[in-house]
């Protein structure tokens, strides 16, 4: 049997790319799915130029490829279920409605991985808020479609109950203690069906809650990055995860706190690409594969800063200043404002003299 394999890509964007690119280095084929012929993995792939619900360029895809794999965790399970035959989607459909929907996700992870997550419950309406104890702050979340802080309403006060009660009533929510963390970090974990391996500690810095600056290895204690990392092997277990999963949580003085997960390679994660002997896409194709996973070791302390919209010129200004940085562009053909066009991988040991291109400038 060829080892050679063809891997089917539901997205096309940096992170199919990137996807892409390490399987190719494998010599592995790669096909992508993508509503647009022109996507980021068109550079280094074949492209079915489809929507991602339409259920027949789904099963041309599937018919094509010996593993199927995606690139955001918004494709359509149901759709998936209908073409994909036994084993095909290491992954699993399940994995996915896990992390489409924030009340099965916090289920999951407090009842079955049983970890610890940010006190919650489940919000069906604005009744469901007339009675919340407003000496604490929360988090209304929309139970589906919210990223980067969208669907979101952070409540401190009785004045913010009108916007509160409005989101509530458009939509099944989840309503979170607000946590008064010290960092935001993330962990990495790969699986291949059996056995997983683990990244170093992420700390993230947001702008406009999207992600601006990860710094490797996170500045936190030994125990707690060693609970964090242990966090996220445990939620791996639990899932017999296939590829890589990104665990996002919050680091407090003296605990862990799970905020949520995403089954795919992260953002916060593509400084390995650089820092690490093997990268978060790397072992996402071997896992998915279902081949030996290798321990990951950081070469060096490194920092990745995006490259947004606005900074494509400031980014190239500054590797032609600092040539040893490694500048990614994922060739995106418009630059817009808040899009996110590359990111720039550099080493060092003082991530607090690494200036973020945003910072000061944009928001
Ligand atoms: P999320 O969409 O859940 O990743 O939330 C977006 C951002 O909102 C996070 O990166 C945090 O900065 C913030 N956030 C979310 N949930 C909480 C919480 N329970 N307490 C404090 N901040 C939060």
């Amino acid at each position: 049997m060829s080892s050679t394999k063809t891997i089917g890509i539901i997205g096309g964007g940096q992170l199919g790319q990137m996807m892409a690119i390490s399987a190719i280095y494998m010599g592995h084929k790669v096909i992508t799915l993508d509503p647009a012929s022109d996507c980021p993995s068109s550079r280094v792939s074949e492209v079915i130029a489809a929507p991602y619900d339409d259920v027949d360029a789904l099963r041309q895809l599937a018919d094509h490829c010996d593993v199927l794999t995606y690139e955001f965790e918004n494709v359509d399970a149901d759709g998936l279920d209908a073409v994909i035959k036994d084993g095909q989607l290491p992954q699993g459909t399940e994995l996915l409605r896990i992390s489409q929907n924030r009340i099965f996700e916090k289920d999951f992870l407090s009842n079955k991985a049983q970890v610890t997550v940010a006190p919650y419950k489940v919000v069906t309406s604005s009744l469901d808020l007339e009675d919340i104890d407003l000496s604490k702050n929360y988090v209304l979340k929309t139970a589906t479609g919210g990223y980067d802080g969208h669907g979101q309403k952070v409540i401190t006060s009785a004045e913010d109950l009108e916007e509160a009660n409005a989101l509530a009533n458009s939509a099944e929510c989840v309503l979170e203690e607000f946590v008064n963390f010290d960092l935001e970090i993330s962990v990495i974990v790969s699986g291949n069906g059996k056995d997983v391996t683990v990244f170093p500690v992420q700390e993230n810095i947001h702008r406009n809650n999207i992600l601006s600056k990860t710094i490797v290895p996170a500045r936190i204690s030994d125990r707690l990055a060693d609970r964090a990392k242990a966090i996220a092997v445990k939620i791996a277990e639990q899932l017999n995860l296939s590829g890589t999963l990104c665990v996002e949580m919050f680091a407090t003085a003296d605990d862990i706190i799970v905020n949520e997960i995403a089954p795919r390679p992260h953002n916060s994660g593509h400084y390995s690409i650089e820092a690490c002997d093997f990268s978060q896409f790397d072992t996402h194709i071997l896992g998915v594969l279902g081949a030996p996973l290798p321990a990951i070791n950081l070469h060096e302390p490194a920092v990745m800063l995006n490259v947004l919209g606005q900074h494509v010129e400031a980014a190239e200004r500054y590797v032609t200043e600092n040539p040893s940085a490694h500048l990614h562009m994922y060739g995106k053909l418009e630059a817009k404002h808040n899009r996110k066009m590359g990111h720039v991988t550099l080493f060092s040991n003082e991530p607090d003299n690494v200036v973020e291109f945003g910072k000061g400038i944009d928001f």
